[in-house]
């Protein structure tokens, strides 16, 4: 959701023996009214998102057979017009489509690859709020040729279930959708779906309703989400509740097979929110947790209130931990300050990175710690990369990861651990549940450390080789 401004401009006209205070009501739309843009203008992928709008609500009401993969879907998107609108578009590819309603009234409209044309029968008026219905069936994953990688499938069928994943475009691979991280919204997600299957999905789990062989999952999220972190996840999961850290519930949904093994994996969660509260600020979530596919999955992603894992993420150990700290701090980083442009990811997995290494010191010691980022080091050495632009084809490229935590340890090591801190904290203040791009972290530092950083981040995120070792 973009920060919208309600603006009631107050005129206040002085004349020689009056004063007039007058309020200025909406201008009626002028001229005649325009398409809006086909993308939002990204660096990388500039067809992504659209423009004219900005989406407040999505419901997702899907009906899912398991046996046929067949989804039927009815997608309503609540919006604010930002500008007098001829026609719009969603990001949406794939599926028959149905019916189309906007207001009500039903819609033209026209396809094209990853574009959704809609045409109302009349114009929106500028700042009008609308709302758009699309009901749409067939089977998920029949346009997978169109991620851009391996988790950017969206909606995804394996043997025992379904999860999406969709960083950073595979939201519209399975709903129309505004698909910029730019243009968050709040959800309710609603999944019919055959009994014993369960469902996980993003936010707060409303309720369940019986209806025969099938159950109706109803999930809300309180807090906006960019629509790369929505998720839905079906298969044969008991749900663990697990402690309750300063009011935010923690809730697991484990494999039933794997129930035991995962609740010792993740047991350390609580312990990882306390110590990311004090680090960066308070969790931003109404509620945190994890699902686990019933498949091993080649990645784990910062789904937003509820982190995604395949089977694999049972093996525990070191490694497991590094990756369950790594999604965790991306509720602070990547999901509640989200990246104002895809161009802006190391302020996504730098910080990740680098805030797994802080629950290092306190898992395995601070010489341990030490030790490892010692090995990021030398990894990156010969990976000559911009981290500050990587580029679309480098959006997930190790030194994005590795050389990007570096740059906020080098950081810390210059400013030492008070000052470091400060920063993260006002960074989190001044964008949370909102959008960043990199030039705005760096003011902040600058800002509370009181120096000229200037020479110091263009070594780190601009230059292709990593700096010397601090
Ligand atoms: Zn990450």
């Amino acid at each position: 959701m973009r920060k919208a401004s309600h603006l009631v401009l107050l005129l206040v006209t002085s004349l020689l023996v009056m004063a007039f205070i007058s309020e200025v009501s909406p201008q009626l739309p002028q001229g005649d009214p325009t398409p809006g843009a086909s993308g939002v203008g990204d660096p990388y992928f500039p067809e992504l998102g659209n423009g004219g709008y900005d989406a407040q609500h999505y419901t997702l009401d899907i009906d899912v057979n398991m046996e046929t993969n067949v989804i039927v879907s009815t997608v309503t998107m609540q919006a604010r017009a930002t500008q007098f609108l001829s026609s719009f578009n969603l990001d949406f590819a794939g599926f028959d489509i149905l019916s189309v309603l906007v207001d009500g009234n039903p819609a033209d409209f026209e396809r094209n690859l990853r574009e959704l044309v809609i045409t109302p029968t009349a114009p929106i008026g500028d700042e009008a709020l609308f709302e758009t219905q699309i009901i749409y069936t067939g089977v998920p994953g029949r346009n997978v040729d169109l991620a851009r990688s391996p988790f950017a499938g969206g909606w995804t069928r394996y043997n025992l279930g379904v999860y999406v994943a969709s960083e950073p475009d595979g939201a519209s691979l399975w709903y129309p959708v505004n698909d910029h991280p730019s243009d968050k919204a709040t959800y309710t997600i609603i999944i019919t779906v055959a009994k014993p299957y369960s469902v996980a999905a993003n936010g707060t789990l409303l309720g369940i309703a019986d209806e025969g062989e099938q159950r109706t999952y109803t999930w809300q999220s309180r807090d906006p989400i960019a629509s790369y972190l929505v998720t839905v996840n079906i298969s044969y999961f008991e749900r663990h509740d697990d402690t309750v850290v300063e009011g935010v519930p923690i809730r697991n949904y484990f494999p039933n097979v794997n129930y035991r093994r995962g609740q010792e994996v993740f047991s350390d969660q609580a312990d990882m929110m306390m110590l990311f509260n004090d680090a960066f600020s308070a969790y931003p979530f109404e509620a945190y947790g994890s699902v686990v596919a019933n498949t091993s999955l080649p990645f784990a992603l910062e789904t937003q209130t509820l982190s995604l894992y395949g089977n694999n993420i049972l093996q525990g150990g070191t490694g497991a931990s590094i990756t369950i700290a790594h999604e965790m701090v991306h509720a602070w980083f990547g999901d509640s300050v989200s990246p104002a442009t895809w161009r802006d990811i190391w302020l996504n997995e730098g910080f990740a990175t680098y805030g797994s290494a802080l629950w290092l010191e306190q898992y395995i010691g601070v010489d341990e710690t030490e030790r490892i980022l010692n090995e990021w080091y030398d990894a990156m050495q010969n990976r000559p990369l911009i981290i500050g632009d990587p580029g679309a084809q480098n959006l997930f490229a190790s030194p994005v990861y590795y050389k990007g935590a570096w740059t906020l340890h080098a950081l810390r090591l210059r400013l030492g651990d008070d000052t470091f801190f400060n920063i993260l904290h006002s960074y989190q203040g001044q964008y949370a549940n909102s959008n960043a791009e990199i030039a705005d972290f760096i003011a902040i530092a600058e800002e509370v450390s009181g120096q000229d950083l200037g020479t110091f981040f263009d070594a780190w995120l601009y230059q292709p080789n990593i700096p010397p070792r601090p």
